[in-house]
């Protein structure tokens, strides 16, 4: 069988400026390069009615995948096998996962954002540019402190880190300005995943660039001996920082496989920051798109969460119909089946495994959402599984269809799209988020942990305490909150599998982002610089003299 690269390279591709005036905004783009360019902000500012907003996200994910990107850009392309127009919103892949573990993200088989080389490499330079924003931070705060330090920061409690673009364990904790006293303050610094900082959750939700640079002035980047912030607006950088973003904030515009088009932008992990796209491509998206397909990362419980009750707060914006993708082989994962053995057929693990994706859906109904199961089919599952699946949906009222996107691109998720046409005109509910902001940030919290993770309560260590008085304190109750916890289990235990009952969350830290707008709340050990694997995905990588691509996937 071919994989994700041998497919994308024998796609022809059609010049981006085509798939620009077929959205009729060939004058609003800027091409870089051939197949590639960026969309003017004042597309999203049109005056004209939004298309329908419909979320893909999934179970719980295990090694064995599940296939949210793949089956948000086969669905966005099945909607053009039923003459609907459609606009699918995603993130940008960190080169973090793809040198890592993971590889790219845009998708797989007939069902890719293209060129994937390009989006799972350098693009068009917003992560950069988010990475180097973020460093001219750090870099002018600590030369503020050395030539005077007028804000009398405190070297010992800067909360602002450095970041890079890749994982490096060896970064986590660093000593900066050593030896001669022109090297600088000695302190101890850090560096964050570049997809994990405040910046780049800043972009994501930032709604112009007048809301970007305020944002950035409001980040707070230390303290003050008796606890003062001092925030990026006291160092006078905000203008400066907004300047490095200027481009970065203007979404992009890619193709699918199928020629349809796709806006690529921001891509904040969801597991410690709040996983989705941009506000302003998904606004962007819904201006040229009957219905925009957009993905929060990881399961339900994380991307999900906070797409409906982060972005779609700070964006309002309504979604009308969720899509859970879920996997024979990771339900079967889920009920006790170790990897190597998912090839075989096991009806009773499927059995027990499908209490994870009954979670999700009891999650996603909280909200007051349409929703509908795509089961997004592999080419070993069984016949005896498949109906498993699909009748266990039929006899619990859960719309349900299977879509092999991988294999059959658009056709595979006709159906699908068919489904989710009629969902969102029978829907006659109203969205709610699940918790409302002049609650407590206990409230808060335990509400997401009970509702969403079915934990039985709250923990806090002292050092988690203590920092929400802090946060108290300073005026920041009415933040929303940003989960950091393990993907793979609805606890905070990475261990757990399936649906985890009488089980409590442990805050292990909780930080403020004052200028993205919420709290962070770390759970168990979620790192924000992650680690590579003893044997990264780089080893398989390579480039040909031409310049083709080798073991991106
Ligand atoms: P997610 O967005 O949930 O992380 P992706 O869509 O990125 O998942 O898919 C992860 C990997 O699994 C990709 O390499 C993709 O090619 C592969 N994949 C997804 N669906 C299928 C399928 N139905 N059959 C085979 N491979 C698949
Ligand atoms: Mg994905």
């Amino acid at each position: 069988m071919k994989n994700d690269l041998q497919i994308a390279k024998e796609i022809e591709l059609k010049p981006i400026i085509e798939i620009a005036k077929q959205l009729g905004i060939e004058d609003e783009v800027e091409c870089y390069g051939k197949y590639k360019a960026k969309i003017d902000l004042s597309v999203m500012n049109q005056n004209k009615k939004d298309g329908k907003l419909v979320l893909v996200t999934a179970i719980s994910p295990t090694k064995a995948g599940e296939g949210k990107t793949t089956m948000t850009v086969g669905l966005g392309q099945g909607f053009y096998h039923i003459d609907k127009k459609s606009v699918i919103a995603l993130r940008e892949p960190s080169l973090g996962p793809v040198m890592g573990l993971k590889g790219g993200a845009t998708g797989g088989g007939y069902s890719q954002v293209l060129p994937m080389e390009d989006l799972n490499l350098h693009f068009t330079g917003d992560i950069h540019a988010i990475t180097t924003a973020n460093n001219a931070i750090c870099a002018l705060l600590d030369n503020h402190m050395y030539q005077g330090n007028e804000c009398n920061i405190d070297p010992t409690k800067i909360v602002f880190k450095r970041c890079l673009d890749l994982n490096d364990r060896t970064l986590r904790d660093i000593t900066i300005g050593q030896g001669s006293k022109v090297n600088g303050i000695e302190r101890k610094d850090g560096f964050n995943i570049t997809v994990a900082s405040e910046i780049m959750a800043i972009l994501c939700l930032a709604t112009s660039l007048e809301d970007l640079k305020a944002r950035i002035g409001n980040i707070i980047v230390a303290y003050t001996p008796d606890d003062h912030p001092v925030h990026v607006k006291d160092l006078k950088i905000e203008g400066a920082i907004a300047m490095l973003l200027k481009d970065a904030i203007k979404p992009n515009l890619v193709q699918t496989c199928e020629h349809t088009p796709a806006i690529v932008h921001g891509g904040p992990f969801a597991n410690i920051a709040h996983g989705c796209n941009s506000i302003i491509a998904t606004k962007t998206a819904l201006k040229l798109g009957d219905y925009v397909i957009t993905e929060a990362g990881f399961g339900a419980d994380l991307g999900a969460e906070k797409f409906l009750d982060i972005k779609c707060r700070e964006g309002k914006l309504t979604p009308d119909c969720v899509v859970i993708v879920a996997t024979i082989r990771a339900l079967k994962m889920h009920g006790g089946v170790e990897y190597e053995d998912l090839k075989e057929e096991n009806v009773e693990a499927l059995s027990k495994g499908i209490e994870n994706l009954a979670k999700h859906i009891d999650s996603i109904t909280q909200f007051n959402l349409p929703y509908i199961v795509a089961v997004n089919q592999f080419t070993h599952d069984t016949e005896a599984e498949l109906e498993f699946l699909t009748s266990w949906c039929e006899q619990n009222n859960h719309p349900c269809e299977i879509a092999n996107v991988w294999l059959n691109g658009g056709a595979g998720a006709k159906q699908l799209a068919t489904r989710v046409v009629s969902l969102i005109e029978e829907n006659n509910q109203t969205f709610n988020q699940i918790y409302e902001r002049n609650q407590t940030l206990e409230e808060k919290i335990l509400t997401i942990a009970q509702k969403i993770y079915g934990a039985r309560g709250v923990n806090y260590t002292d050092e988690a305490k203590a920092q929400l008085e802090t946060i108290k304190k300073l005026g920041y109750e009415d933040y929303l909150v940003c989960m950091a916890k393990t993907p793979v289990s609805l606890s905070d235990d990475p261990k757990v599998l399936g649906r985890p009952t009488d089980f409590d969350i442990t805050i292990r830290e909780v930080r403020i982002s004052a200028g993205a707008g919420f709290i962070v709340c770390l759970t168990g050990n979620v790192l924000t610089m992650p680690g590579l694997p003893k044997e990264p995905a780089a080893l398989k990588m390579d480039v040909t003299p031409e310049g083709e691509c080798i073991g991106l996937f």
